[in-house]
């Protein structure tokens, strides 16, 4: 690319990603003069600049589709959302891709009920981009053609994902539900199980004051008409360290704090403020900007109403919620000798009773449930006291397990309450994950993560890519089909049996001897030769995995002990023991050969994968739409736009790799008759003559001047912004 004097171009710079510039100088071939913003000239090399649309090129500055910029680069793409957000438009398309960036003000304005009238039946790209317009696009498509849909929402997390996601599911409802007002009716329902979940499943963390802290696909069942009939919500990887163990200024589940503040309930179960419970005490937080938790308590209790979980059902989880704070008070201290451990003190006693009481369960069974632990030997079951610490250990690991059945039990329930529709024939499903993770220290957590982003990347790539090119392939048009970055070795790093990264963490996980040493050397010694694994400088034990959004180095430290789900005999006896139905539920779906030994390992990554896989080939039985959600700034605030970070985003989500391979195509496509249908206007001479469509269609074009379109066997393909040229034309003529 050469430049001349007043050439507008992108120039790099330190901490701004890019600024605008103009050359006004230049010199010989290899340097030229240019002036930033700041009124600052610098030398550059030619082949540092990147051209830059002028405004008037831009038809005022920015565009709706990024695939409407002439120079469709990193800075162009970036400074597009930059420009659109400073004016609250915080939605643009790339293409068929929508990228929301987070306001982090409400816009009340932009979601009522006349917004969702306006993008009712309206095509896509009509109206200003809009979350409404996808999931219209997405169910006048199962309408149109009875097939399943997918809108799958990502990004970091305070990106919006969660917001997104329920404003998709308000516009369904809207669309899909009936006109009359009802609570118990299956769209209610539907939308109430989000603050349920919320509830249950949200916390405090420093990114988001209400991040969700689990995976969900929420699938929307339709019957014929196009009426909601049913729903099926499925969940991934509840963080369940979070209810043991939270550091300041983040929170535990939400559900804590509602029901300490819920006044004559909390009473009923002897809950003080939160500040005197060990689980909710370790962080000084209490308390969520302009939220109030006693309201919050009453509006997840309506939200069970509704949904339809019965008075005594909510009363049990409540009961079962208190008993993991009152558990968590429960201190040890040495037995009658140091290995052993019991009950400290009247306090940790108290606790102890009041646990017992609110699961309903013996008290002294709860103590030996805790304090001692049964092995199976050859010679028979030998009862081991545990230490103090141990004892801790196994405390916290009985929280967390309730919690997290408890969690399964609510996602179960709501499903069973809204009811499947088993003939339903199409369906919507949303998928609201977390995006691709990559912090300083990362952690068994960011591993599952990126993991999950892999697979969703290479449904996205195969959709993206190889959509197009079989398309192309089928209508044989001339396409030079442009390079693309499988994933399929990643994945395979990852996932695949007998050596790859989880099956060897599965097999240190069983034995007993293993550390996360040893099974950092195993996977280096079995793996060393794949081009994406990196052993680390500094640490034998952490690893570097080149993914497609950039390399991620792991600390395998509690790799091990994260990926063993263990259910320990004990606390199933002593649940299943509860004489509360809701409580011993919880632990009735256990295998019995589960029971006969102590420990039942269960690998956390491999269901995980399992879960993935499953997602994956529902997903891919479904026409899928996509949002990217944006942070714009890391303290979330309105109106404050860190171009560093959003072009890191904006390159994990694959959007300018998408940018890339749609505008390398022909991203518009119509069949004959449709282009005929619209445009045969422009060539009303032939409109009585000729009945070939095809002959009129390319009649139009050539009349129009364009030739940047190639003929299929059934449809005319245009290069990106040519459809607009002809729409201004059409406009003109009418
Ligand atoms: P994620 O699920 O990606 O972690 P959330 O959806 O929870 O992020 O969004 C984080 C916060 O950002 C929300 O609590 C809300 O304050 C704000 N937010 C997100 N999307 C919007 C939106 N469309 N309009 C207004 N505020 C939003
Ligand atoms: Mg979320």
């Amino acid at each position: 690319m050469s430049y001349r004097k007043g050439s507008k171009v992108w120039v790099e710079e330190k901490g701004e990603g890019w600024v605008e510039a103009e050359v006004v100088e230049a010199k010989d071939r290899s340097a030229v003069v240019v002036l930033t913003s700041q009124r600052k000239k610098i030398s550059v090399l030619p082949e540092k600049l990147l051209p830059r649309d002028t405004d008037e090129n831009l038809g005022g500055g920015h565009v709706d589709d990024m695939t409407k910029l002439t120079y469709l680069n990193e800075p162009g793409v970036l400074y597009n959302l930059k420009r659109r957000y400073a004016l609250n438009e915080i939605y643009t398309y790339t293409g068929s891709i929508l990228i929301a960036v987070n306001p982090f003000t409400r816009l009340p304005h932009l979601y009522n009920e006349y917004m969702m009238e306006q993008y009712k039946g309206v095509q896509l790209g009509e109206l200003s981009p809009h979350v409404f317009a996808v999931a219209d696009a997405s169910y006048r498509a199962m309408l149109n053609d009875s097939m399943s849909q997918s809108i799958l929402v990502s990004g970091e997390s305070g990106a919006g994902k969660t917001e997104t996601t329920k404003l998709i599911m308000r516009y369904l409802t809207y669309v899909g539900g009936r006109a009359v007002l009802d609570d118990r009716s299956v769209e209610q329902q539907v939308l109430e199980s989000n603050p349920l979940l919320e509830a249950f499943g949200n916390a405090k963390t420093v990114r988001n004051d209400n991040s969700s802290r689990f995976g969900k696909f929420v699938e929307i069942q339709f019957d014929k008409s196009g009426r909601i009939s049913g729903a099926a919500i499925r969940t991934y990887l509840l963080e369940r360290s979070r209810v043991v163990q939270i550091t300041d200024p983040e929170r535990n589940f939400h559900c804590f704090y509602q029901l300490c503040a819920s006044g004559k309930d909390a009473e009923l179960y002897k809950l003080g403020h939160a500040s005197t419970f060990h689980y909710l005490n370790q962080s000084k937080t209490y308390e969520l900007e302009g939220i109030n938790n006693e309201d919050e308590y009453w509006k997840t209790k309506r939200a069970m109403d509704i949904v339809g979980i019965s008075r005594s059902d909510q009363d049990a989880i409540f009961r079962t919620l208190a008993a993991i704070l009152h558990l968590g008070n429960i201190e040890f201290s040495p037995g009658k000798d140091s290995d052993s451990s019991k009950i400290k003190d009247s306090t940790s006693n108290f606790h102890l009773q009041m646990t017992a009481t609110l699961l309903m369960c013996d008290p002294d069974l709860l103590v030996s449930s805790l304090c001692t632990r049964s092995i199976h030997t050859n010679e028979g079951i030998i009862i081991k006291e545990l230490d103090c610490a141990a004892a801790a250990a196994n405390r916290d690991a009985l929280s967390k397990t309730i919690y997290a059945r408890l969690f399964d039990w609510l996602v179960e329930n709501i499903n069973k309450s809204i009811g499947q529709d088993v003939d339903s024939k199409a369906q919507i499903g949303v998928l609201d994950i977390y995006g691709f993770e990559s912090f300083k220290h990362n952690s068994f957590e960011q591993f599952c993560i990126n993991f999950a982003n892999e697979k969703l990347q290479q449904h996205f790539n195969e959709h993206v890519f190889k959509m197009e090119q079989e398309e192309y392939k089928s209508e044989k048009i001339n396409w030079s089909y442009i390079e693309f970055i499988d994933n399929q070795d990643m994945l395979d790093l990852i996932e695949k049996k007998p050596i790859g990264i989880i099956a060897l963490l599965d097999e240190a996980c069983m034995f007993p001897k293993s550390t996360h040493a040893t099974f950092a050397s195993k996977m280096f010694r079995n793996l060393s030769s794949h081009p994406r694994l990196e052993k680390t400088k500094f640490s034998e034990t952490d690893f570097t995995i080149s993914h497609y959004a950039g390399k991620v180095t792991y600390q395998t430290d509690s790799f091990l002990e994260k990926n063993r789900d263990y259910i320990v005999a004990e606390h199933c006896n002593l649940l299943s023991s509860s004489r509360c139905s809701l409580v011993s539920g919880l632990f009735s779906s256990l295998p019995e050969e589960s029971l006969r030994s102590s420990y039942k390992f269960s690998s956390v990554a491999s269901r995980f994968k399992q879960q993935l896989q499953a997602l994956m080939e529902t997903l891919s039985s479904t026409e899928p739409h996509y949002v990217r959600c944006v942070k714009p700034n890391s303290v979330n605030r309105p109106q404050l736009f860190e171009n560093q970070s959003v072009l890191h985003q904006l390159r994990c989500g694959g959007v300018l790799e998408a940018v890339r391979i749609s505008l390398a195509g022909y991203p518009t496509r119509r069949t004959y008759a449709e282009f005929v249908d619209r445009f045969g206007v422009l060539v009303p001479e032939l409109m009585f003559g000729s009945h070939d469509e095809r002959a009129l269609t390319e009649a139009v074009l050539e009349k129009m001047k364009l030739d940047n379109f190639q003929l299929g066997r059934n449809k005319v393909f245009l290069r990106a912004g040519q459809i607009a040229i002809l729409d201004v034309r059409r406009a003109e003529v009418l």
